[in-house]
């Protein structure tokens, strides 16, 4: 038997009413005894709103010497992180790697970039990229480029881009404690930005930078007022040479508790697993469906390595997601 705040806020969501964000942090502060019943039916939301499990890779089209300074990140050049360093790769092995992850079965294919925001010379490689992908694959093409402005959104979707990627990271309060060097307003702008230009919105974050369980659901009530597609989630992998180096793992129930309320704040949204999971769930990773989420990051992450690909797909084969 469920909770009955549980059923009565499902009732509500399959009823077509979004939660508030005072109503997700009702959810938020129910007892741990409770989760598998909040996994549960986060689970059954899921299922109801007809979300398909997917996959979604990335490539790591530039690395490292950022200008900015979040504090987790192993391609901040304000850290010395040892994470490797490269301009934006030729044209060509752009291409390839997209080819490879289409014939390892993913259905999305990412260019990230690192840095505030790209030169008008590598929009044009990253444009050209792009047109060479549509034209060859079945691949959803997006790109995660830092901040966008009119000109460069515009010939981003000329090329065939239908999707941009840009996280918020964290929520807007605790913002201030990641990053000192952009706003988060610019962030906001950017993925507002994509929207008017007709590009679908994976923006999701980090869990485990030291928020709070109220700030988790602020995030999530943020990107669900932003209306994005996609939410990707990641979990904190301290990356030594970085200020959050020392930071506790989150727990398997709190990394499984923190999915399922976002399941509950953004119900149409595709929930998709990014970085950390191998680390911070284990054996648990399985578990990510039940908790709501639909998706998930195949092959390596931007400075870490993901899980054997083979072992992922396997996983998939097997039914374990959803
Ligand atoms: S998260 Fe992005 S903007 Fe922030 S330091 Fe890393 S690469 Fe730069």
């Amino acid at each position: 038997m469920l909770h009955p705040l549980i059923t009565r806020l499902s009732r509500q969501i399959l009823d077509g009413k979004p939660l508030s964000e005072e109503q997700g942090n009702l959810l938020a502060e129910l007892e741990n005894g409770h989760t598998t019943e909040l996994l549960f039916a986060a689970n059954a939301i899921t299922r109801a709103m007809g979300h398909r499990p997917f996959t979604c890779s990335i490539t790591n089209a530039k690395s490292g010497t950022c200008s900015q300074d979040c504090r987790f990140c192993a391609q901040s050049g304000h850290y010395n992180t040892g994470s490797p360093t490269h301009p934006l790769l030729p044209l060509q092995e752009l291409i390839d790697r997209g080819l490879a992850m289409h014939e390892a079965g993913a259905c999305c294919y990412s260019l990230v970039t690192s840095g505030l925001m790209l030169s008008s010379d590598e929009i044009d490689r990253i444009a050209a990229c792009i047109e060479a992908l549509k034209s060859r694959t079945s691949l959803q093409l997006s790109a995660s480029l830092g901040l966008l402005n009119q000109d460069y959104a515009h010939r981003l979707t000329q090329a065939g881009l239908t999707r941009y990627h840009h996280n918020l990271e964290t929520a807007r309060s605790h913002f201030p404690s990641i990053c000192t060097t952009h706003s988060y307003d610019e962030d906001i702008a950017t993925i507002r930005l994509a929207k008017e230009h007709g590009l679908r919105i994976c923006s999701g974050g980090i869990l485990g930078l030291g928020e709070s369980w109220a700030q988790r659901v602020e995030l999530a009530a943020t990107l669900a007022e932003l209306d994005v597609d996609t939410v990707p989630l990641n979990f904190l992998s301290p990356i030594a040479g970085t200020p959050l180096q020392d930071s506790p793992l989150l727990s398997v129930h709190d990394a499984l508790k923190s999915v399922a309320l976002f399941r509950f704040m953004l119900p149409k949204a595709n929930i998709t697993i990014a970085g950390g999971r191998e680390r911070v769930l284990g054996d648990y990773q399985s578990w990510l469906p039940l908790a709501g989420a639909n998706g998930m990051m195949i092959g390596n992450y931007l400075t870490t390595r993901g899980r054997d690909l083979d072992a992922d797909l396997k996983m998939l084969e097997q039914g374990t997601w959803i």
